[in-house]
């Protein structure tokens, strides 16, 4: 149970005034559901504003704050261009207000004629005439909202102002309670930190860098300590050693030897699976270095010591796929796998669950569904998580939690993350790495293309097309402008289609009902569709080894990680394998750099490395798009600075006062749970 004094914060948004149904969904996108969120949605950066008397006080780009005098309402003629109020200020110098849109009502309300009000906004230069573009505040004299000088700057989505959120968040930050410290005092001392209400409370007045660092290391903190505290369940836990003969491997007959590190990878897992307590394990592999591989070898490890395995894909596409694909590589062993996801309804549901139940079932592979309550095995002794990262920290350890029992288990991930985020995000794992790919792979040409080719581009997938081969073409997707992304994939959709015909592309995209994304992606897979357009979707593990030519649009709007892992479902084949990056031409110095590291190396993990450097750490986690980003607060810089002496504290924590019960392990309790890290204190009470 959550400790009570942390309820308001976990209220949900409704209870903020203001918030009603047309809010939702806007608000939704930025995750802000609970008061928590609102709180912890903290400034993307700050406006200074200066109080000035006049205009000739202010320079153009500057934030003022300025009385003023509407004298005359201009509305253009036809009605659709801006709406301007003229105004002077106490000196008669003439300044225009400007409103595009439908905005002439409100404009008038705000700023009826003759009467003096306060503005706040950026001046700017409109030909020789001064111009305060849709200004930010318009109050009376002595309204509290001029009063700040600092005014933060915060994340929006389609569908609210800057002003709502403010509001909003001023209230949820009303609601929050003074909870008890579980930093290390002398670390306090040493830091000058605030104590965490303080803290929350400055970092959204202005740049506070101590204030931000503290809630950063608290996030770390309880986040290592979660990890820790898994760890230490799993060391205490009874598993079963599984003693195999390897009567199974030795039937197996793969098209190919598996390379060094895939056999190293193999005996690592072997050693953990005959330990008598269970396996944490996290198997490390770039895309394409044979993960699958290792993961069947493991199973056939439980198999043959007769228990059973599962696999979890963390989609219904990749489930299926996993499975044809092991069917195919265990052709000769004789064991039976079996596939089950939500969709499995009826007889055929019934008598997947009967084969697990009875153990004629050896393997199955499938999405969540195959470990809801519903479905027991008969000895289930191995879990393989395929695409981890695809779960994020949290939803990943519940589904641990609950697979396994006393099962082992193996995490498999293609993220490519650095080695600081490795403690960070996967502490509590020991960890096996494919640093080496499959030999006769062949590069990927990467090549950087301005969108203004895209007649080029275009005419090099008819061609490619012409040849029987199969090409992906990705558009860019992000939650926050999710309907304007959609919009422009289906309308590339449409044009391909023109340029093709009807019957060479398909689409799959994250609002199309699952069955016909599964349809079309099937009719792809199968190469009866040449082209595919897809949002990010074909991001995790799909295998189309014909698919030879990849265009992403808008490349500069992903992230370096991502890119990586598009680009990786080319190259699967024979073929030599293209990767066109278009990108617009507002490029940034960085995006440039971003881009150009793309066409140089193929490496993930100096990929990884780089785009921390290049700053956008966020996106290294491989999770902005998935919707859970492994931590809401701390930045890259912060992880880098801050992350080890969190480790540290809370391992000394842990050496303490394992089982969090004095006054300082009961506070950082109240910390797991703000951070949603309370599955550590539910081992707690389990153990
Ligand atoms: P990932 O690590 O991205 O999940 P997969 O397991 O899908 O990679 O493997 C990618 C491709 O490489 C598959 O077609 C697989 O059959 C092939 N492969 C795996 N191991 C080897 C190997 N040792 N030699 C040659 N090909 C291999
Ligand atoms: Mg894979």
């Amino acid at each position: 149970m959550r400790p009570e004094i942390l309820n308001p914060l976990f209220a949900g948004s409704d209870t903020l005034k203001g918030v009603g149904p047309k809010l939702e969904k806007p608000l939704d996108r930025l995750g802000l559901t609970r008061v928590r969120d609102f709180v912890f949605h903290l400034p993307e950066r700050f406006i200074d504003r200066r109080v000035i008397a006049n205009l000739d006080e202010a320079t153009v780009g500057e934030n003022v704050v300025v009385e003023l005098t509407p004298t005359q309402y201009r509305a253009s003629r036809s009605g659709r261009g801006p709406f301007n109020v003229m105004a002077t200020d106490a000196i008669g110098n003439v300044v225009s207000l400007t409103y595009f849109g439908r905005a002439s009502f409100s404009a008038k309300k705000s700023l009826p004629l003759n009467e003096k009000r306060w503005v706040a906004g950026r001046i700017d230069q409109y030909g020789d005439m001064l111009q305060i573009v849709h200004p930010d505040h318009v109050e009376e004299a002595g309204s509290a909202a001029l009063a700040t000088t600092c005014e933060p700057v915060y994340a929006l989505s389609e569908g609210l102002t800057q002003n709502r959120l403010i509001a909003m968040i001023e209230q949820a930050l009303g609601e929050v309670p003074d909870l008890p410290e579980w930093i290390e005092p002398s670390q306090l001392e040493k830091r000058q930190w605030p104590a965490w209400r303080d803290a929350l409370i400055l970092a959204h007045r202005g740049p506070h860098k101590a204030a931000r660092d503290r809630l950063a290391y608290d996030e770390l903190f309880a986040s290592a300590l979660a990890l820790m505290l898994v760890k230490a369940d799993n060391r205490r836990r009874k598993g079963v050693p599984l003693r195999s003969d390897g009567r199974l491997r030795d039937r197996l007959k793969l098209p190919f030897e598996l390379t060094g590190a895939q056999k190293r990878s193999v005996s690592e897992i072997e050693g953990d699976l005959a330990q008598n307590h269970p396996m944490l394990r996290l198997l490390q592999g770039d895309v394409g270095s044979g993960k699958t591989a290792v993961a069947l070898h493991a199973m056939l490890i439980a198999v043959e010591s007769g228990a059973q395995a599962a696999m979890l894909a963390p989609t219904e596409i990749l489930a299926r796929q996993h499975y044809e694909t092991l069917v195919e590589m265990a052709r000769g062993t004789g064991i039976e796998i079996a596939v089950l996801t939500g969709r499995d309804k009826g007889k055929a549901r019934e008598s997947i669950l009967m084969g697990l139940l009875d153990g004629s079932i050896d393997v199955i592979v499938g999405t969540h569904a195959i470990f809801q309550d519903s479905v027991a095995y008969r000895n289930l002794a191995l879990v393989v998580i395929d695409e981890q990262h695809r779960f994020g920290v949290n939803q990943r350890l519940l589904l641990q939690q609950k697979a396994r029992g006393t099962a082992h288990c193996l995490a498999m991930t293609a993220t490519p993350i650095p080695r600081t985020l490795t403690l960070a995000q996967y502490g509590e794992m020991e960890v096996s790495k494919l640093d080496e790919l499959p030999p006769g792979r062949q590069p990927i040409d990467t090549r950087v293309v301005p969108t203004e080719r895209m007649g080029d581009v275009v005419g090099a997938l008819r061609r490619h097309v012409g040849e029987e081969k199969q090409a992906y073409w990705v558009c860019p997707m992000v939650r926050e402008h999710e309907t304007e992304d959609i919009a422009a994939a289906e309308e590339r959709f449409e044009t391909l289609r023109a340029a093709l015909g009807e019957q060479a592309v398909t689409m799959v995209h994250g609002q199309l009902p699952a069955d016909v994304k599964d349809a079309n992606m099937a009719r792809f897979a199968s190469g009866e569709v040449a082209v595919l357009v897809a949002t990010t979707v074909i991001e995790v593990g799909v295998n189309v080894p014909n698919a030879s030519l990849m265009v992403i649009e808008q490349a500069e709007r992903f992230g370096l990680a991502q890119l990586h892992q598009l680009r990786g479902r080319v190259g699967r084949g024979a073929e030599k394998s293209v990767c066109l990056l278009l990108r617009g031409d507002a490029l940034s110095e960085t995006g440039r750099e971003r881009l150009a590291l793309m066409r140089e190396t193929q490496d993930g993990f100096r990929l990884a490395e780089e785009d921390l450097r290049l700053r956008g750490g966020g996106e290294i986690l491989g999770t902005r798009q998935s919707g859970e980003q492994a931590f809401e607060l701390a930045t890259p810089e912060q992880i880098t600075e801050l992350l080890e002496v969190a480790h540290d504290d809370a391992r000394l924590l842990m050496e303490r006062d394992g089982g969090l019960t004095a006054s300082r392990g009961e506070a950082a309790r109240i910390a797991l749970y703000l951070f949603e890290r309370d599955y550590g204190v539910q081992l707690l009470r389990g153990g």
